[in-house]
């Protein structure tokens, strides 16, 4: 019998993506027009903001919020080892050097405040917190940290669009459109700044400094333009864009279900399960991107992801510590951060995603429990 496989996170696409996709294709203009522009209105507005600048990676935004803030060579700037690489990737394409903080305890896997303060040198210039699995940091205190030692404050928030007041409390922040984020534009992001004119700047290093765009010059609005700074093609097009319209349009209604599938998850592991510990177990603001759970001591993460995918379960873990990859090992050698360590050596990340439904989440627990149960007693 073939068994149904339950995925990690796919992205929800239909008919209306295709039209949408369709409709730029038929339109003859495929780069840079008036679908970017309208995509990053409805972003900012969904998010409360003045204005936003969309871009092709969350990745390339993280570069240009550095650039940006004036974030360079000699510069230090504070992040956790519990990211994807791409948020310290960032620090290191502006020159800065990253400082790997801590996470403050397993059940708040987010960077520690008191181990960054620890960590404060003469060079400090910024802080890039990471909203990890969805979970909004405290930003409230992160920018009082902030402001106290006048730090720049930089959000990833690539696993958070649409929660809380995400990306209003950093100085920049950026969002990932990326296929397994919580809405898609196959690649993608888009950026937020306080400051109108660092947003200005962003807009004209996406584009090779160019003083006008490409449309304006098209419609005749414009016949020529200076360049006034070292920029990049970190440009989204048109059909991303149309696709973001279309998601941004479902993105609360699939963040509320995400949510409502961890609470069934906590639910049933801590009556099924309850040797795993399940990291935020105090109420955040969450867009609920990761599951992660907290295997316990003794277990071997290796087998109990072969047993779920035995069962027709897929799991990742989020992450392997970045001071680990032997990148930054040979960069910045002899890090200690035994919290994230700790954590990282057990966590494992279950199923989530808006397609699936509480028998799923019924599926996963009973077949994580089954295979748990199997190892216990062998
Ligand atoms: C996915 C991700 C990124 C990078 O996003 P891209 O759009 O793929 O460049 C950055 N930070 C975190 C935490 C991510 O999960």
């Amino acid at each position: 019998m073939e068994i149904q496989v339950l995925s990690l996170g796919d992205p929800v696409l239909g008919e209306e993506e295709k039209g949408a996709l369709i409709a730029v294709i038929e339109s003859g203009w495929l780069t840079m027009g008036e679908r970017v522009r309208a995509f990053e209105n409805a972003f900012a507005q969904m998010h409360d903001v003045a204005d936003a600048v969309a871009v092709c990676s969350c990745t390339a935004g993280l570069h240009l919020c550095l650039l940006a803030l004036g974030i360079g060579e000699g510069d230090e700037v504070m992040v956790p080892a519990l990211t994807f690489v791409a948020t310290i990737n960032a620090i290191m394409y502006v020159g800065a050097t990253p400082v790997f903080v801590d996470i403050e305890n397993s059940d708040t896997p987010h960077m520690s405040i008191s181990d960054a303060a620890a960590k404060v040198s003469n060079k400090t210039r910024a802080v890039m917190v990471m909203h990890y699995g969805g979970y909004l940091v405290d930003l409230p205190s992160w920018r009082i940290f902030c402001d106290e030692h006048e730090f720049l404050l930089v959000e990833d928030a690539a696993h958070a669009p649409a929660v809380g007041e995400v990306g209003r409390w950093g100085d920049a922040s950026a969002f990932s459109f990326f296929t397994n984020k919580n809405m898609t534009t196959a690649e993608g992001g888009m950026v937020f700044a306080k400051d109108a004119s660092v947003l200005e700047w962003i807009r004209r290093l996406r584009a090779h400094g160019m003083t006008t765009g490409t449309l304006e010059r098209h419609r005749g609005h414009a016949y020529s333009y200076d360049v006034t700074m070292l920029g990049y093609n970190y440009r989204m097009n048109e059909l991303q864009a149309s696709m973001g319209l279309v998601q941004l349009t479902r993105l609360r209604k699939w963040n509320s279900t995400r949510r409502d599938l961890s609470a069934h998850y906590r639910e049933l592991l801590a009556q099924s399960v309850p040797l795993i510990k399940i990291p935020f177990s105090v109420s955040h603001d969450t867009a609920a991107h990761l599951m992660p759970i907290l295997l316990p001591e003794g277990y071997s993460r290796q087998a109990v992801m072969d047993g779920l995918r035995e069962a027709g379960i897929q799991s990742s873990i989020h992450y392997p510590p970045a001071h680990f990859f032997s990148f930054y090992m040979q960069k910045f050698p002899g890090i200690s951060l035994p919290n994230t360590e700790d954590f990282c050596s057990r966590e494992l990340t279950l199923p989530l995603h808006p397609g699936l439904d509480m028998q799923d989440v019924v599926r996963v627990v009973d077949g994580l429990a089954r295979v748990l149960g199997k190892m216990s007693s062998e």
